[in-house]
């Protein structure tokens, strides 16, 4: 309220409190006798004065409080968020103007990205009630937007055979595609088929793996399933889940990405991108993966589990992040009860985009021959990074 009127304000307290000044000065002048009448009868009057002149300057202060406001705000040359703006103008304000129709949502779900969103004046409801049938057909919508930003998702982690991508994927625990694809280049060209690396002398692989971090406990895990594929599976990649997660090493995650991207069997890839995403979209509140990949699924076709999960994780790695998203740059904003939860103005936001959303290269080095030709950019050779 202070910045609607400063100077009507200032001018009402002061003589407010001249006013209360000189009553409390009128009862002390009482008690003193008959000298101080004249000046308490001439105080009585200015603080009728007053008091009379007090609404009237209230009226005019409201009356100029929106253009102070606006130049307030430009002077400061900050975005103030259209939400803290929203709670605090003052109901004087409204019954002097009406107030701006609100806009909730950007028009169309679909924004070009690099481009802003369009700014937002208050956050959206998040979606009490809604009903099985809306959520479905929200979050199929979220999947399509999805599929339209990342025509191109794939898996991120550089592969040629099952086997490569079984071991990659376990490579990847707590560290990034990119840095698994940096070093399993190494490990293929020396170790090539289960039965090598089954045969490894545990300390070279150590070295090699180093890099992605956990290197000991991933040198187990990585030996560890290529024994048993010798010893189970005739040194074969197993093609079911109840077989794969039989594996060291290997849990329901491992065992979709594989069977989803080199199996061709249909699979929903729960890892942390995914759990942060469907709980920020509230497609469920499940917090035990299994339990969120089976309530994920149940609202999707089975044939859409494998695409839908790499545009989740996508989403996830270039804009939704864990610590800032980037909502002011998310072409989904307007079917998310989570906008706001990030960055919502559009300059700050798009900084935060990465990989190639952000002008960067990708995470693949030798990416499918779809990414290269929508316009992804792979990431640089081994040897021409630090
Ligand atoms: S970036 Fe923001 S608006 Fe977009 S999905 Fe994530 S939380 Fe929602």
């Amino acid at each position: 309220m202070g910045e609607h009127e400063p100077d009507g304000g200032r001018k009402v307290a002061e003589a407010a409190k001249g006013a209360s000044g000189r009553k409390s000065g009128k009862t002390a002048s009482a008690g003193a006798g008959g000298a101080g009448s004249a000046k308490k009868t001439a105080s009585a009057r200015k603080a009728a004065a007053a008091k009379k002149a007090a609404p009237a300057k209230k009226a005019a202060a409201a009356k100029k409080a929106p253009g102070r406001t606006a130049a307030a705000k430009k002077t400061n040359g900050k975005t103030t968020s259209a939400k803290k703006t929203t709670t605090k103008k003052a109901a004087p304000i409204s019954k002097a103007r009406p107030p701006k129709k609100v806009t909730i949502a950007p028009p169309k779900a679909t924004v070009a990205l690099g481009e802003a969103a369009p700014a937002r004046t208050v956050a959206p409801e998040p979606p009490k009630g809604e009903s099985r049938t809306a959520l479905v057909r929200r979050a199929r919508r979220i999947n399509r937007e999805l599929a339209e930003v990342f025509p191109y998702a794939h898996p991120e982690l550089d592969f040629e055979n099952p086997f490569q991508l079984l071991v990659a994927t376990v490579l990847s625990a707590q560290t990034t595609d990119l840095r698994v694809n940096q070093t399993t280049p190494a490990l293929f060209a020396k170790y090539p088929t289960p039965e090598d690396l089954a045969a490894a002398n545990p300390e070279e692989v150590e070295e090699i793996l180093r890099p992605t971090g956990f290197f000991r406990a991933k040198t187990k895990s990585v030996m560890g399933l290529s024994k048993a594929l010798v010893e189970e599976f005739g040194g074969q990649v197993p093609g079911r889940l109840d077989d794969l997660v039989k594996l060291p090493g290997v849990g329901r995650k491992t065992a979709f990405v594989v069977l989803g991207n080199a199996f061709g069997h249909p699979g929903i890839t729960v890892d942390t991108h995914f759990q942060r995403l469907v709980r920020r979209w509230r497609w469920t509140e499940e917090t035990d993966p299994d339990k969120i990949e089976a309530a994920v699924g149940a609202l999707f076709p089975k044939s859409d589990w494998t695409d839908l999960s790499h545009h989740v994780i996508w989403h996830g790695r270039r804009i939704c992040h864990a610590r800032k998203p980037a909502c002011g740059a998310c072409p989904i904003a307007p079917l998310c009860p989570a906008y706001g939860e990030g960055e919502t103005d559009p300059e700050k936001a798009k900084k935060l985009l990465k990989y190639e959303k952000g002008g960067f290269p990708g995470q693949r080095l030798k990416p499918p021959q779809a990414y290269l030709e929508a316009g992804g950019k792979p990431a640089p050779p081994l040897g021409a990074t630090g």
